[in-house]
């Protein structure tokens, strides 16, 4: 079993601006943690620096219009038109270098898939990709470039069959969108309810069109759904469609805003729920193309793609985080152990959360599953 890590140390050099909750320090951070852990040298892990994908690779999925409009904001001022692709002041500011930062992310994920689909490694992480809101000619919800489509579209250039499991606290919806025709693209999306939460969508009932009817899969969850629903929500879901669809590569965004001290969402998942969460993935891919995605409690993005990055490698972390890093980690850093303490939500919220995972799976198992004989 090879494996590979895909990152950067340029990720540091930009920044969204002081407001904005997606913090790229949270990358260097991650990075720190592995390697107090000893898990930036693995004997069976390479350590892959990523290049900025060219215009071209991207011009894949994105429209020649909106990819201008990208690169004349790379200077870190808007262009008049950008408001009309979705930039401007809120959730997908102009910065300074972005142009520069969504091709570096670009080509993360697309030497991810690479890496993957040659054979060198069975499984690579790319944990600043995941940006899978953006859209073919509009950025959303922090995100320019899509670059889970980008490596799915390459995975599928090389004849490879791919299934794309979200386990983000939003809904997938550029990553959706871009194959919701497609019958050889399966997504599954886990994330808090639509009607509760940014970008609005991914109902049960959105299956997909035309001959992609049954592979585009939603399973919206109600606010205080803890690790324990989840987990059983996923079990009933996930390996099954799997099981059917027969992936030779599974594409996984693995954002980590589903926690329950999250400020962005209303899910209630621990570090260790989402850890378990992966290593089914792990379990269920052939190959594995892993992405990261949100994460707004710096502390739980660390940690959680940390254990992350170990299911990959089977390697057992020491719950106890290394000393030297919660020294050097500064002073906001108050986290000890990698896994979180127990924490029991009140009965009825969870009651209240399991009976409407409970609704969605009945959907998912009357509206998708026949599309895959099962
Ligand atoms: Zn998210």
């Amino acid at each position: 079993m090879k494996t590979a890590l895909v990152h950067s140390d340029a990720y540091d050099r930009f920044d969204y601006g002081p407001e904005h909750p997606l913090r790229m320090e949270r990358l260097g951070l991650t990075w720190r943690l592995m390697e107090a852990y000893g898990l930036t040298r693995l004997p069976a892990a390479t350590m892959s620096v990523p290049e900025p994908a060219a215009e071209e690779a991207i011009a894949r999925f994105h429209a020649k219009p909106y990819l201008d409009v990208l690169k004349a904001s790379n200077t870190g001022r808007a262009p008049r038109e950008a408001m009309l692709y979705g930039l401007g002041p809120g959730d997908n500011p102009v910065f300074p270098g972005l142009w520069d930062v969504a091709r570096l992310v670009a080509g993360g994920s697309l030497l991810a898939a690479e890496l993957v689909a040659s054979g060198q490694v069975d499984r690579a992480f790319h944990f600043a990709g995941g940006l899978h809101h953006a859209m073919q000619s509009r950025a959303s919800g922090f995100c320019y470039v899509n670059d889970p489509v980008l490596a799915i579209l390459d995975l599928r250039a090389r004849g490879l069959r791919v299934a794309y499991v979200d386990i983000d606290a939003h809904h997938g919806d550029g990553v959706q969108a871009a194959f919701y025709r497609d019958a050889d693209v399966l997504t599954i999306s886990t994330h808090e309810r639509g009607d509760y939460l940014f970008p609005g969508t991914g109902f049960v009932e959105e299956t997909g069109e035309g001959a992609g009817v049954g592979y585009s899969v939603n399973v919206p969850l109600e606010p205080y759904t803890d690790s324990s629903v989840y987990l059983a929500t996923f079990e009933a879901v996930v390996p099954p469609l799997i099981g059917a669809f027969r992936p030779d590569v599974v594409v996984a965004q693995l954002g980590i805003d589903s926690h329950r001290t999250d400020p962005l969402t209303h899910l209630a998942l621990d570090v260790q729920g989402f850890a378990r969460a992966v290593a089914r993935i792990v379990e269920l891919a052939p190959r594995l193309v892993a992405l990261g995605g949100g994460g707004y409690d710096l502390q739980n993005v660390a940690r959680a793609w940390t254990a992350a990055w170990a299911a990959m490698n089977g390697v057992a972390l020491d719950p106890d985080l290394p000393a030297a890093f919660v020294n050097d980690a500064g002073r906001d850093w108050h986290a000890r152990s990698l896994w979180d303490p127990e924490e029991a939500l009140p009965e009825h919220r969870r009651v209240r959360a399991r009976e409407y995972a409970d609704r969605q799976v009945e959907a998912v198992r009357r509206l998708v599953f026949p599309a895959h004989g099962l």
